[in-house]
């Protein structure tokens, strides 16, 4: 039974179920789609926000609020809405009833946002030259303390040794759904000790916040390489039946992962720390039984899409 959340909540979390009720993955960035930032600062969006703001299905990618807007000197077009994000924080309660120092818990605050698209008086910036994006291998260089990879017979991650398997990518119907399944692991890698040390089976809901947030930072990472997303394939509609149900089973499952996710995926491509350096030594060394790199293996754009086998 869903439970109600505070009002900005609830209203992120019903956007997103009505657009998986209409066949929409809202967190798969639709093609062409460009990456939301803040006009004024130029601070992009992240996290649930950045779903929410590119599934709003506008051309421009700047988005400001209504006091940006006034100090602007615009105004809002006649039939303009606003979009609702968040500002989600983790925080510790100040007072504690108890000698037990209280759990941090997720504090937010509301804003409400327009596109450059709803609004009149403000000039457009000038179109910057796009960089090429990066492209899957070098997010796959990027991922420094990367776990070992191995050719399996089914996708998976083990955190007992640290590993990642993947069926070779001519088992894939497209290079497509070969990178999102291996960056779906790569979310899921992120989670170990010696990297984030996320929890993930311990709490209750914690299995399936583990698995949207493995979503979710491969829908971040496949945006960061520029790659498309894989055709809708038959199993969408359950799959979609399957997040909406979950999400109406635990609401602030859909804004946590976002965090964990947007934590995850800057933690692969090393924006929250150091620069990636040069590949690791370990990264050349993993063989597989054909004696190829399995990480040269899944670094090479699909000459030869195949079938798929999980
Ligand atoms: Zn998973």
């Amino acid at each position: 039974m869903a439970r109600t959340l505070r009002e900005p909540f609830q209203k992120i979390l019903d956007t997103i179920l009505d657009l998986l009720e209409k066949g929409t993955i809202p967190w798969r960035k639709p093609w062409g789609a460009v990456s939301p930032a803040n006009f004024v600062t130029k601070r992009p969006y992240s996290g649930i926000n950045e779903i929410v703001l590119w599934s709003a299905g506008f051309s421009s990618p700047w988005w400001m609020t209504g006091r940006q807007l006034e100090k602007l000197g615009g105004r809002l077009k006649p039939d303009a809405f606003p979009h609702l994000i968040v500002g989600a924080f983790l925080g510790t309660p100040r007072h504690s009833p108890g000698p037990i120092a209280p759990e941090p818990r997720l504090y937010l605050r509301p804003y409400l946002v327009f596109n450059l698209d709803q609004v009149e008086g403000v000039k457009a910036p000038p179109v910057e030259e796009k960089a090429p994006l990066p492209g899957a291998a070098a997010i796959l260089r990027a991922y420094r303390h990367h776990p070992r990879y191995a050719v399996a017979s089914g996708a998976h991650y083990q955190p007992s040794t640290d590993t990642i398997g993947m069926p070779p990518m001519r088992c894939f119907d497209s290079s497509a759904e070969y990178y999102v399944t291996l960056f779906h692991e790569l979310g899921h890698s992120t989670a170990h000790p010696s990297r984030l040390d996320r929890e993930w089976k311990n709490r209750t809901h914690a299995y399936a916040r583990e698995e949207l947030t493995a979503e979710l930072c491969a829908a971040f990472l496949m945006a960061a390489a520029g790659l498309e997303f894989p055709e809708a394939t038959t199993n969408q509609a359950a799959y979609l039946q399957h997040w909406r149900r979950n999400l109406l089973d635990d609401p602030m499952a859909l804004f946590e992962a976002a965090r964990a996710a947007q934590k995850a995926s800057n933690f692969i491509l090393m924006r929250s720390g150091k620069q990636a350096r040069k590949p690791s030594s370990r990264m050349k060394a993993i063989s597989t039984k054909n004696g190829r790199s399995a990480l040269d293996h899944a670094a090479m754009p699909s000459a030869e899409p195949e079938k798929r086998s999980a």
